[in-house]
């Protein structure tokens, strides 16, 4: 008798200079190689073999959606710094190509928000690396062996954790440092594993961070969330085998626990929806009980268009998943080629949303996750004195300021909460200032 055993395929991933050969493989194109070549010196950049066969269109590479998501691309870099990478390569030893691309990463903004200095909670040591506690309500926490993710988004924000400069880490060592910390903070709610992808873990691991959460001690804890994309990038994370089958039981143990767990889905474009795989995946956590909860940036290039969004929520809907953010492209990185008006963002959110039914609506957005908080954009608003955008916060420092409608003048071409100025007096405060 033959027994089958179903298990998972061995993830394969291409990163670094392979990806000019794939590129090259792929489109027959040596130019585009190139410039994948220089890019992928200084942005972190990483496909899994499911991406490259099952999401990219290759007939339609470069301007393929989800090539432009992944791959590097010559506009990321200022053609300055393009230039000047690619002189040091022809020209340079490993230490002068080195010293160039430190210095245009440098000129990448690699922390936005303030992340390292403002939300690593104070009074731990060194050992509270890796925890975020910026709301009240919600502990981040980054597992030191989940900083990596089963392929890189090109506009992600963490992309300086990906680049091996130890000084850009940021990353727990172990999961004594979070229930230190959730001891200490008994009016954190919601634990929300983070990276990265926490789902490059093993599931011992990973295990490892969420079991304890189930001692009566962290009954204080109501909500896991765990953020992950391996439901576009590497789907058989879920599927099957022996990882898959003991992640889902341990979904299925938090449930029953009587936890709220919700997987918060980074999903950029239908195309990543629209497998067998993809959907079966979501089937399979969704029966564990955990809710499916969906996030992603509206970024230029490869999702800057109300019909896209539309289908991406349609989807998500039919397929168990509930809308959940539609955020700002945040300042840093490759930006310059990612990056939207804020204007152009709304236009985006209101195009998309208009035809939807109203469970199509449940996103919010655009938001930005920025230093004060995160800030839901409303819309434009003709006041007395011009123009200025409607803005809310979802979530800030300061919980007094929630909730309330206040102005920035309106700027067309703003794309970042720094490029805002308060419309009048009494929106100094939202902005930082006195009242
Ligand atoms: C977005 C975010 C959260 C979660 O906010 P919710 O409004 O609860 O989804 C928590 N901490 C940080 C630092 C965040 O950026
Ligand atoms: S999945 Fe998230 S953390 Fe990973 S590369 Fe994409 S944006 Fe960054």
């Amino acid at each position: 008798m033959t027994v089958t055993v179903e298990s998972e395929p061995a993830l394969r991933t291409v990163s670094g200079r392979r990806l000019r050969d794939l590129v090259l493989d792929r489109t027959g194109d040596a130019g585009l190689a190139h410039e994948v070549d220089v890019v992928s010196q200084v942005l972190p950049f990483k496909v899994s073999s499911y991406v490259v066969q099952e999401l990219i269109d290759w007939d339609r590479a470069p301007d393929d959606a989800m090539y432009r998501l992944l791959f590097p691309h010559r506009d990321m870099l200022l053609p300055d710094d393009f230039a000047a990478v690619e002189l040091a390569m022809r020209t340079q030893d490993r230490a002068g190509l080195r010293q160039t691309v430190d210095a245009v990463r440098d000129r990448l903004n690699p922390h936005p928000g303030d992340q390292l200095a403002l939300n690593v909670p104070q009074e731990e040591d060194a050992d509270g690396w890796g925890l975020q506690h910026k709301y009240h309500e919600t502990l981040l926490v980054f597992p030191r062996q989940g900083q990596t993710c089963h392929s890189y988004c090109g506009y992600c924000f963490r992309w300086a954790q990906f680049v091996d400069r130890s000084d850009l880490r940021l990353a727990v060592s172990g999961p004594e440092v979070m229930t230190a910390h959730l001891r200490r903070h008994p009016e954190i709610t919601d634990v929300l594993l983070t990276g990265g992808d926490p789902l490059v873990m093993r599931t011992e691991l990973i295990e490892q961070y969420l079991r304890p959460l189930l001692r009566p001690e962290h009954d204080t804890v109501q909500t896991v969330r765990i953020g992950t994309k391996a439901v576009s990038f590497w789907p058989h994370r879920v599927l099957a085998g022996r990882e898959a089958d003991e992640l889902l039981r341990l979904l299925s143990a938090l449930v029953d626990a009587g936890k709220h767990v919700a997987l918060m889905l980074h999903l950029s474009h239908p195309a990543e929806l629209d497998t067998d795989a993809a959907r079966a995946a979501l089937r399979r956590l969704a029966g564990t009980g955990a809710v499916l909860r969906s996030q992603a940036p509206v970024v230029r290039h490869v999702n800057d268009d109300p019909d896209v969004w539309a289908q991406l929520w349609k989807d998500q809907v039919r397929n168990g998943v509930v809308p959940y953010y539609m955020f700002v492209e945040r300042d840093t990185g490759a930006r310059r080629y990612f990056g939207l008006p804020l204007a152009r963002a709304l236009e985006i959110y209101r195009g998309a949303i208009k035809g939807l039914s109203g469970l199509g609506r449940s996103a919010r957005g655009p938001v930005m996750s920025a230093s004060p908080g995160k800030v839901a954009i409303d819309g434009v608003v003709n006041l007395h004195n011009g123009p200025a955008f409607a803005l809310r916060f979802l979530q800030h420092r300061n919980p007094e300021l929630v909730g309330r409608p206040f102005h920035a003048r309106f700027d067309a071409e703003a794309q970042w909460w720094n490029d805002l100025r308060p419309y009048g007096e009494h929106d100094r405060e939202f902005f930082g200032g006195a009242a």
